[in-house]
């Protein structure tokens, strides 16, 4: 089975050579970008897609969401947005709706938000548990992930739950939590802010899931300098998430221990937060990569397409840039070599949007320019 995309006015790979290519045509067979050259010279292929001057870019990699979750929180997102006090806690309120949430109804509500990634452009998404903070809890929100994607990330250090003391929690994350899900997450995160975890604790969880081969990430210096970026350098982390205050040697320790910057736009948007640095870390030579954050909390969304636009208009990125961030670098944090780009022998997973430059996806917000999505090789939205 083999498909051509032709007719595309603007296709960018990420080759070396040549990344963003004009008048050009790619062609997947089983799965695999398997020719990439001019439109005039496209070979024939058992199903074709004319891109009619669109554009054409690599699959969006969304590195950083929290899909699991029962309820919502319209009404604190209410609250925040009038200026009424609202109550802090709002992960627990989220904990105690997604323990009160069937696993069929946990599946299906994922599964729609998945969906709703995927018509944006979304077609590597990473899945973080985070709502359960119980062993039998934890385990159902990741299998419940399991079913969406292979991106499976144990974030049983969250918060700490009510009535367990924050040490008796940790050793029971870092202990039969952490052997609980070993077989499905891939990786494991900690939460280090002032009322989560500190660097101590972060660092028992973490070292805990590097021991059983899994990747490491971690949510620092969200909302105050802090040392989250410095126990990811000390650990050898995928990345650090959010990193909105940062000193000097948080950015050149990125750099120099290759941890993969994972900016998260939408949530400082939802939040009325000071944006990341994401210029300052660009020009350190920082890998930089842009997600959604989805939660009920402070980033309900799923559109990469609106993170894009975010980056460019608050954070200083260049379209490219943000692009980039979005497919490359995603994939860089979730450390795959096979998605965020299309150069021969890439996954066959690209966005055809109905516009004449990636720009577009800056210079129109709001506006869905997506016209179809394909994942290895399929067309799996629109056409
Ligand atoms: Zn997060």
């Amino acid at each position: 089975m083999s498909l051509l995309v032709d007719g595309i006015g603007c296709l960018v790979t990420w080759e070396p050579d040549s990344p963003v290519r004009q008048n050009a045509a790619l062609v997947i067979a089983d799965g695999r970008v398997a020719w990439v050259g001019a439109s005039s010279e496209a070979p024939a292929a058992d199903e074709r897609i004319d891109a009619g001057g669109g554009t054409v870019l690599p699959g969006f990699v969304d590195a950083h969401t929290h899909l699991v979750f029962g309820g919502d929180r319209a009404e604190e997102f209410e609250a925040r947005l009038t200026g009424r006090p609202y109550t802090a806690g709002g992960i627990r309120t989220t904990v105690a709706a997604t323990r009160a949430t069937s696993s069929a109804e946990l599946l299906a509500r994922t599964r729609r938000l998945a969906v709703e990634a995927l018509r944006s452009g979304t077609t590597t998404l990473e899945i973080k548990s985070g709502y359960g903070l119980a062993v039998d809890q934890e385990r159902r929100c990741l299998e419940v992930a399991r079913e969406i994607t292979p991106h499976c990330t144990f974030l049983g250090a969250h918060v700490v739950p009510d009535g367990i003391s924050p040490a008796t929690y940790v050793d029971e994350v870092r202990g039969p939590m952490l052997d609980a899900v070993a077989d499905i997450a891939t990786a494991v995160d900690a939460f280090c802010e002032e009322g989560a975890f500190d660097a101590d604790q972060c660092r028992a969880v973490l070292s805990a899931g590097a021991a059983r081969g899994m990747r490491l990430h971690i949510h620092a210096n969200q909302l105050r300098p802090g040392p989250g970026v410095s126990v990811a350098a000390e650990l050898g982390a995928a990345s650090a998430d959010h990193c909105t205050h940062l000193s000097d040697t948080d950015v050149t320790a990125l750099r120099d221990a290759d941890v993969v910057a994972v900016l998260v736009p939408a949530a400082e948007f939802s939040t009325r937060s000071a944006y990341a640095p994401a210029r300052r870390l660009l020009d350190a030579g920082v890998t930089v990569a842009l997600a959604t954050d989805c939660n009920p909390g402070t980033s309900y969304t799923t559109s990469m397409p609106f993170v894009i636009a975010l980056a460019c208009r608050e954070m200083g990125l260049s379209p490219l840039d943000a692009v980039r961030a979005a497919t490359w670098g995603g994939a860089r944090a979730l450390r795959t070599t096979d998605v965020g780009h299309l150069s021969v022998g890439a996954r066959g997973d690209l966005v055809v949007l109905d516009a004449p430059s990636y720009v577009h996806l800056a210079y129109r917000p709001g506006v869905n320019l997506v016209r179809a999505v394909v994942r290895e090789g399929m067309v799996v939205s629109g056409g």
